[in-house]
């Protein structure tokens, strides 16, 4: 690894609504290439183009960087966005989550977690037990930042994801974050679902239960996503647990198994 790395984070508007955002942890030579790719992202987004880009870049030494490792992925097939919240919940459950607090978030995500029912720019913090929402500010959450795969990670990743069809963005950037929430400390599990109106896969991730992708979690054409992460605040304290997520910085150099799908059975 080189002395610096570089946070470079992408964050792109549209009449004053955030449409998309971006992370990534690169050798300087990399930036260019990457810059590019986001702008061009930020330009031809399904929730519209975007009229205002911000490009940061960080400078992040090397010896500060931890390394880390996805962890496995599993399939899940449900028939309805229906039936996939309702896996959510029961996943959500099986990671230690309150059954209370694992139906409040989904609530609150499928209304918009920020005020006037948007998406936010982050993610929700929430208590496990209580289903409280911890984060200080509704509309921006928290952002988790600093993190990306090593260079030899994303093409042994790509190169098994492709053997499932799940060689793209979605799948590699949201495997990239929960990797980095699940080995947050205090945190039990997340819960994802996009933005982006015409993906509907969202998943729930755990350090027990790894990355469980799930095909449908909600309808086609549907704006409202986000994500929640749950916490154990006997573990830890909140302030620590923000600025882990948002500050250290993580290259992910391990990738974990991909599993053939799981097809749920029962109601639709
Ligand atoms: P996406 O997976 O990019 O469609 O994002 C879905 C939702 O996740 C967004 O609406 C945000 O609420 C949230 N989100 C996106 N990026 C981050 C991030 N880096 N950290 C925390 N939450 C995020």
């Amino acid at each position: 690894m080189p002395n610096i790395l570089n946070s470079l984070r992408m964050r792109a508007e549209c009449e004053g609504k955030h449409i998309s955002g971006a992370e990534r942890l690169l050798e300087t030579a990399d930036l260019g290439t990457a810059a590019v790719e986001l702008i061009e992202r930020a330009l031809n987004h399904p929730r519209g183009a975007a009229e205002k880009i911000y490009l940061q870049v960080d400078p992040v030494p090397a010896r500060q960087v931890a390394t880390g490792t996805l962890p496995d992925l599993h399939n899940h097939q449900v028939g309805s966005w229906q039936q996939g919240r309702k896996l959510a919940q029961q996943l959500l459950e099986a990671a230690g989550i309150s059954r209370s607090a694992a139906i409040k978030a989904l609530q609150t995500l499928a209304a918009g977690a920020a005020p006037g029912g948007n998406s936010m720019r982050g993610a929700m913090l929430i208590d496990a037990a209580s289903g409280e929402r911890l984060e200080a500010d509704q509309a921006r959450g928290v952002r988790v930042s600093r993190m990306d795969l090593s260079c030899a990670a994303r093409d042994r990743l790509l190169q098994r994801l492709k053997e499932h069809g799940l060689n793209n963005s979605h799948v590699v950037e949201a495997l990239t974050l929960a990797a980095k929430v699940i080995a947050a400390p205090g945190v039990l599990a997340e819960l994802c679902w996009s933005d982006d109106p015409d993906y509907l896969a969202g998943y729930v991730a755990s350090p027990q239960l790894g990355y469980r992708r799930i095909n449908h979690l909600k309808p086609v054409g549907e704006e409202r996503g986000g994500r929640a992460f749950f916490i154990d605040r006997s573990q830890v304290e909140l302030g620590e647990l923000v600025s882990w997520l948002e500050q250290a910085p993580l290259l992910i150099d391990q990738i974990g198994a991909v599993h053939p799908p799981q097809f749920c059975q029962g109601e639709r």
